[in-house]
C-alpha cells in the first residue's frame, strides 16, 4: 500500500533539514510547503546590486547529533566547505565601555573605572558558588545576573546593555534573555590568571577568556564545528537542499500555504493546500504534519486564538554596506554593540569568515540596527547605519562607503520578556492540549531555551524518528 506523505510546513533550514531526515534516513515520502516563492527562509541569501549577502550572520554549527551534522555535512561536495573548528569556529567580540573588543564576545569589566572594576569582582568572588541557579530557576534577568555576577555588576553593566538592546527594565526580562546575548560571562583577568581562575568549575560558569584566539583546546566545552561553504551565501547551502531534496523525490510546493485541516479521531488525515498564486486549493490525505512556522497561523488551523504578543517587537532594520577596504574588525566575524548611545544592534563582517565575500576589492558589511522612526527610508537607514560605524571606529576615516542595501521588509526585533515568552509558551500549551498524535512542532521555543538552529534541531530529531 502506498504510504501518504508527511508535510513539512515551513521551507527554513529547519524545514528543510526534517524532510532530508525524514525521506533519506527514514526513507519516508516528503512534501514541504512554503509560503515564500523560494525556499531557505533566515538562510535565504538576497541578490543585490553588489552581489549576494546573508541576512546577517548566520554560520550554521554542528548540533553534535551525527544523524543530523552527517546529512548536512553532505549536502555540499567535501571540497565546497570550509570547515571552521578549533579558535577559528566563532570569532565574535564586542563594543563595551567606548572600544572594540577583539578577544571576547562578552563584556570585559577591566574596562571600567578602577573602583567599578573591583567592586564588581569583589562582587563576583564573594558570590562564588556551584549551584547556581539556571535559567529556569530563577524570576527574571535580574535574579539570574545577581545570582552569577552581584548587584553591582548587575546595575553598572548589565542593565544598561539590556536596556540598549529591549529597551526594558530587567524584573520584566525572561531570563533565557541572557542566552540570546551571550551574557552569562564577563572577562575580569589577564589571559594567564583567567586559565587558572577557570580552573574551578563555579569560576569557569561566570568568567569569559579575554584572548579567544589563544584559548588552549582544552578550554573548549565542545568540539562541535561550524561550516561556511567556501563560495560566498548561504544560497548555495540551500540550492544543495533543494538537489537532495529533488534526489529523494521530495516535492517543494512553493508560494502555498495550508489553508486548512481535516482530523479524525485525532489524527490530521488530509491537509488543504492553498497555492497563493492561483487561490487553487488542493485537498491532499497526509500521514503527519511537522510545522516549523510560526505558531499563530497553526493555531488558527486548529480553531485556537492566538493571543497577541503583549510586547511589541522592535523595529529593527538589516543594512548591508559596501566598503573599499577591510573595515576596522581584524579577525572577527561579528560583534556586539553593548553600549548605549549608538543603534548597532550586531554587525557581521562576511570576508572574515569567507574570503570570497571580499570580490573585486569590495568588502560587504552588515549591521543590525534598531531604527525607531518607521518612516525613515532606505538611503537614511544607510546613511544611518554609516555614521553609526564611523563613530564607534568600526569603519576607519579613510574608508569609502561604495553602496548599501536595506534588506526589505524590515525585521522585527523579538523582546524576550517574560509577558512575551509566556504567551508563547500558552501558545503552545494550547496546542499541546488537543494536539492530533501526527502533528510534531519544531519551532523556536524560548521558555525551554530553544532559540538556535541546533538547538531546534536537536529538540526535534527524537519526534521524527517516532513517525
Ligand atoms: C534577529 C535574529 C538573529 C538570529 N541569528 C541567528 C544566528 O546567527 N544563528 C542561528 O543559528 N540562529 C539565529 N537566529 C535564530 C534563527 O531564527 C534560527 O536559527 C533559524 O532561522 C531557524 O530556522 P527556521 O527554519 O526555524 O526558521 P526560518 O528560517 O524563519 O524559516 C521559516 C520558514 O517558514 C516559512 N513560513 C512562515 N509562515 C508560513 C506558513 N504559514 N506556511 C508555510 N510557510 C511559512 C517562512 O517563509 C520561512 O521560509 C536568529 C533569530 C533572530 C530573530
Amino acid at each position: 500500500m502506498k504510504t501518504n506523505p508527511i508535510v513539512v510546513v515551513g521551507a527554513g533550514p529547519v524545514g528543510l533539514m526534517n524532510a532530508l531526515y525524514l525521506s533519506r534516513v527514514r526513507k519516508l515520502p516528503v512534501i514541504v510547503i512554503e509560503q515564500q516563492s523560494t525556499v531557505g527562509g533566515l538562510y535565504s541569501s538576497v541578490d543585490t546590486a553588489w552581489g549576494l549577502v546573508d541576512q546577517g550572520v548566520h554560520i550554521p554549527q554542528e548540533t553534535g547529533v551525527s544523524a543530523i551534522d552527517d546529512l548536512f555535512f553532505d549536502i555540499l561536495p567535501r571540497n565546497e566547505w570550509q570547515i571552521l573548528e578549533g579558535t577559528r569556529k566563532d570569532i565574535a567580540g564586542n563594543v563595551f565601555a567606548g572600544r572594540i573588543d577583539f578577544g571576547s564576545l562578552y563584556p570585559d569589566l577591566r574596562r571600567l573605572p578602577r573602583e567599578d572594576f573591583l567592586q564588581c569582582a569583589a562582587e563576583l568572588f564573594a558570590n562564588l558558588s556551584t549551584s547556581r541557579p539556571g535559567f529556569e530557576e530563577v524570576e527574571n534577568l535580574r535574579d539570574y545576573f545577581e545570582a552569577r555576577f552581584g548587584r553591582f555588576c548587575t546595575e553598572t553593566v548589565l542593565e544598561p546593555i539590556v536596556q540598549k538592546i529591549w529597551q526594558q527594565p530587567l524584573e520584566r526580562m525572561s531570563p533565557w534573555a541572557a542566552k540570546l546575548v551571550h551574557l552569562a560571562r564577563v572577562v575580569t583577568h589577564n589571559a594567564d590568571v583567567a586559565l587558572t581562575l577557570k580552573m574551578s568549575p563555579a569560576l569557569d560558569a561566570v568568567i569569559g577568556f579575554p584572548d579567544q584566539l589563544s584559548v588552549p583546546a582544552e578550554v573548549f566545552s565542545n568540539r562541535r564545528r561550524a561550516l561556511y561553504p567556501k563560495r560566498f551565501g548561504l544560497s548555495g547551502v540551500v540550492a544543495g537542499f533543494v538537489r537532495e531534496l529533488e534526489r529523494e523525490g521530495v516535492r517543494l510546493l512553493t508560494s502555498s500555504d495550508v489553508h486548512g485541516v481535516d482530523i479524525n479521531a485525532d489524527i490530521i488525515s488530509a491537509i488543504h493546500i492553498k497555492d497563493l498564486k492561483s487561490n487553487i486549493i488542493e485537498r491532499k490525505e497526509i500521514s503527519a504534519v511537522v510545522w516549523t512556522s510560526p505558531i499563530p497561523s497553526l493555531m488558527k488551523l486548529l480553531n485556537l486564538e492566538a493571543l497577541p504578543i503583549p510586547d511589541a517587537p522592535l523595529p529593527h532594520r538589516v543594512v548591508h554596506l559596501f566598503l573599499n577596504k577591510p573595515p576596522e574588525t581584524g579577525a572577527l566575524y561579528w560583534l556586539w554593540s553593548y553600549d548605549p548611545g549608538d543603534c548597532l544592534i550586531r554587525v557581521s563582517i562576511p570576508h572574515a569568515y569567507c574570503s570570497d565575500a571580499a570580490r573585486d576589492g569590495v568588502y560587504p558589511l552588515c549591521a543590525e540596527i534598531h531604527v525607531p522612526d518607521a518612516g525613515i527610508d532606505d538611503n537614511a537607514t544607510i546613511g544611518l547605519a554609516e555614521s553609526q560605524l564611523r563613530m564607534r571606529a568600526l569603519i576607519a576615516p579613510d574608508t569609502q562607503v561604495l553602496g548599501g542595501t536595506v534588506i526589505s521588509g524590515g525585521r522585527a526585533f523579538f523582546v524576550p520578556t517574560i509577558a512575551n515568552c509566556q504567551a508563547m509558551h500558552s501558545q503552545r500549551h494550547a496546542i499541546e492540549m488537543i494536539r492530533p498524535d501526527n502533528l510534531l512542532i519544531a519551532t523556536q521555543d524560548l521558555n525551554a531555551g530553544i532559540f538556535y538552529m541546533p538547538d531546534i534541531l536537536c529538540a526535534g530529531i527524537s519526534q521524527l524518528d517516532t513517525l
